[in-house]
């Protein structure tokens, strides 16, 4: 089953709720990642709390977070799963804080332009925009790269697709593709890659 990710509007920056832009959230103490390519802090993209995911395709209990490096586009590998010019992580939904950003970085390198909810629905009412779709099977615009997990080795479990978004001030930057979140529940790893 296949839920749509539908453009809630404006929402707090810190809401522990579904979003793409804002702040990201993490356990207590951690700090804000960097982009094994550059070295320069990685963009916030999008949170996705697992609870919001179709059925039986992971724990209710999580939130996917999305990063990718805004330095230097399109020279950091940022559509890769395995090239650290992105970071997926998978976290605990319960003792999330906002991430103390980095000092002296540039605070558009940092996050998107504004910050909407995304709402997981059944079907789109005419008129709404499509942020991404949450379970079902990825619509690969290219071939199927379902990443395998760094740690057990077997195919991930696709969670979450992204579209770059309707509006340049908060639109991702995937090429004019569209992301793909993945994950292995077990050894709560996640990867993100994309395609145009
Ligand atoms: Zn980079
Ligand atoms: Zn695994």
């Amino acid at each position: 089953m296949t839920m749509l990710l539908l453009d809630g509007g404006p929402v707090a920056p810190d809401a522990p709720v579904t979003r793409i832009g804002g702040v990201p959230l993490a356990p207590v103490g951690t700090a804000w990642p960097a982009c094994a390519v550059c070295a320069a802090p990685l963009q916030f993209l999008a949170q996705i709390h697992l609870g919001d995911l179709p059925g039986h395709t992971a724990p209710t209990a999580g939130m996917l977070t999305l990063f990718m490096c805004a330095n230097r586009p399109g020279q950091c590998a940022q559509w890769s799963p395995g090239a650290g010019g992105n970071l997926a992580l998978l976290l605990p939904a319960d003792g999330l804080r906002p991430v103390p950003a980095p000092d002296g970085a540039a605070r558009d390198l940092l996050g998107l332009g504004t910050v909407r909810a995304a709402v997981a629905a059944q079907t789109a009412p005419a008129g709404a925009t499509i942020l991404g779709r949450l379970g079902g099977t990825p619509d690969w615009l290219q071939y199927d790269e379902t990443p395998d997990c760094p740690a057990c080795a077997q195919p991930m479990d696709f969670l979450a697709e992204l579209a770059e978004g309707p509006d340049p001030v908060t639109a991702m930057n995937f090429g004019s593709g569209r992301g793909y979140a993945h994950a292995c529940t077990p050894c709560g790893r996640a990867a993100f890659l994309w395609q145009c």
